[in-house]
């Protein structure tokens, strides 16, 4: 999430419209035709069984997003994964959760991360979250977001670091994935979008090396 406004405290209702990314544009039709498509050449009873609360990342709590906020896919077999985007709420943790699971906001993240390191997982990886506002981006994406505001520097804290280091090292070990700006990416470098997030304050120079630390211990 994130958006320009990094100063907007603004209305409420106004906030909650830029969270997210414009999924919600993305019609039923499309979505609709995008189904069928795929069940075309996909072959019977290959889609995976799914297990309520199971858990892709070791460490995060399954708290689910609303069903609207997300499509169901088979990935890696359906779309490969090859990118991490990184959000910044612009709210809390209990903000974040509290969206996506609204069906009526039309967006949602993999991940949220909290301050205090906490990760909760809303959607399955092998799902395809809305959360880049970019309908390609999200079937070839994992998609994390960070409790703060991108114009709050001490929102990101070391513990928060960590824990999201740990969570983007492994979903680069699953799915082999380089851990490099290329492959790991703000929302703000997805292609036409107008969300400014994670923000100037968001460290890259200390965020990658964490991931490649941890990465590193997977291996
Ligand atoms: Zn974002």
């Amino acid at each position: 999430m994130g958006s320009e406004k990094t100063g907007g405290r603004g209305g409420v209702g106004r906030r909650t419209v830029l969270l997210g990314g414009g999924a919600a544009l993305v019609g039923t039709a499309v979505l609709a035709r995008d189904e069928l498509r795929r069940a075309w050449w996909r072959l019977p009873g290959t889609e995976r069984k799914r297990v309520q609360g199971e858990l892709d990342h070791k460490g995060a709590v399954w708290t689910a997003a609303a069903r609207a906020n997300w499509r169901r896919a088979d990935r890696p077999d359906d779309y490969v994964i090859d990118r991490v985007v990184i959000h910044v709420v612009q709210g809390s943790y209990a903000t974040a959760l509290k969206v996506f699971k609204n069906p009526g906001h039309g967006a949602a993240a993999h991940y949220v991360v909290g301050k205090d390191g906490r990760v909760a997982q809303m959607i399955r990886e092998l799902d395809v979250a809305f959360h880049a506002g970019d309908r390609s981006m999200n079937e070839r994406s994992v998609g994390i977001e960070h409790e703060g505001f991108v114009d709050r520097p001490q929102d990101f804290t070391p513990a928060m670091y960590a824990a999201s280091a740990a969570l983007t090292a492994g979903i680069c070990a699953r799915y082999g994935i380089p851990v490099d700006r290329k492959h790991i990416i703000g929302h703000v470098e997805v292609e036409g979008t107008d969300h400014t997030d994670p923000g100037p304050h968001w460290d890259w120079d200390r965020y990658l090396p964490l991931v490649r630390a941890a990465r590193a211990k997977l291996s």
